[in-house]
């Protein structure tokens, strides 16, 4: 099979499907995954929030009309995250979908335990509501999402991180979903070559030192030689250190 190998029967992807996809897609560009993405899947949606997903956005755009983008306004985003994302929206005229999280659910965390539980008791309660929510909300919708994972993000957690794959977390038998991680093999420098080779919108905080960025209260700068994850949620393990969005395919958790 060749990259170019479309679904074009739409039945259910199962794991031989997705195996074959990876061979095929393994040593391709991410602007072929992407395009390969979208061939095969109508209903196809980035999930935008970092630098990563600006760059999807933008090779997706050259490769497909019909690039379908959500974001995730948790409530705590930095002033200048939220001034980027709409940035982001006027410069690639986007129909940007932006997911709030579940009013009843937040008022009753914030009314139980205050704004700030994530440093006493841990970032998964709190992710759960103001993320992971809407993510569930969201992704039953499409039949596959495209993301800006990298392996070498964070050595605890994304070193398995493939190029496609099925969905466990947020997928089903009954609603499969792939994930399509089309950067999986590029590095930050890559990242970054591309951003400033093709004039790509970048969120200002990363000249104030930060390099993953999250919410504000969650994410802080980090100093030279430091990995980027060590920016987030620094009070607890690394191998925590995931919102819910990505956990570990074997584990069919969100935390
Ligand atoms: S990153 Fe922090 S503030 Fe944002 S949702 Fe997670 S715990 Fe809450």
């Amino acid at each position: 099979m060749t990259a170019e190998t479309q679904h074009s029967d739409r039945s259910p992807i199962d794991d031989t499907r997705i195996a074959e996809w990876q061979e095929a897609l393994f040593s391709q560009t991410p602007k072929d995954i992407l395009r390969f993405a979208h061939k095969q899947f109508d209903n196809i949606a980035i999930s935008f929030s970092g630098a990563e997903d600006v760059v999807l956005i933008d090779l997706a755009t050259k490769v497909s009309d019909r690039v379908q983008v959500f974001t995730l306004d948790t409530g705590r985003l930095h002033a200048e995250t939220y001034r980027f994302i709409d940035q982001v929206r006027s410069h690639y005229d986007l129909d940007l979908e932006i997911l709030s999280p579940d009013q009843s659910r937040l008022e009753q965390l914030t009314r139980e335990k205050g704004l700030f539980s994530f440093y006493e008791d841990g970032h998964k309660e709190c992710c759960g509501v103001r993320k992971v929510d809407s993510l569930k909300r969201k992704l039953p919708t499409v039949d596959a999402w495209i993301t800006g994972q990298r392996k070498d993000q964070s050595p605890s957690t994304r070193a398995e991180v493939n190029v496609v794959e099925q969905d466990l977390v947020f997928g089903s038998d009954d609603n499969p979903l792939v994930k399509f991680n089309p950067l999986a093999h590029w590095s930050s420098q890559q990242v970054w070559e591309y951003i400033r080779m093709f004039d790509v919108p970048y969120n200002p905080l990363h000249e104030k030192g930060f390099v993953s960025i999250g919410c504000e209260p969650c994410t802080r700068p980090v100093l030279p030689g430091q990995h980027e994850r060590e920016g987030r949620w620094w009070w607890e393990e690394a191998t925590l250190k995931e919102c819910g969005l990505h956990a570990p395919q074997q584990t069919n958790q969100t935390g």
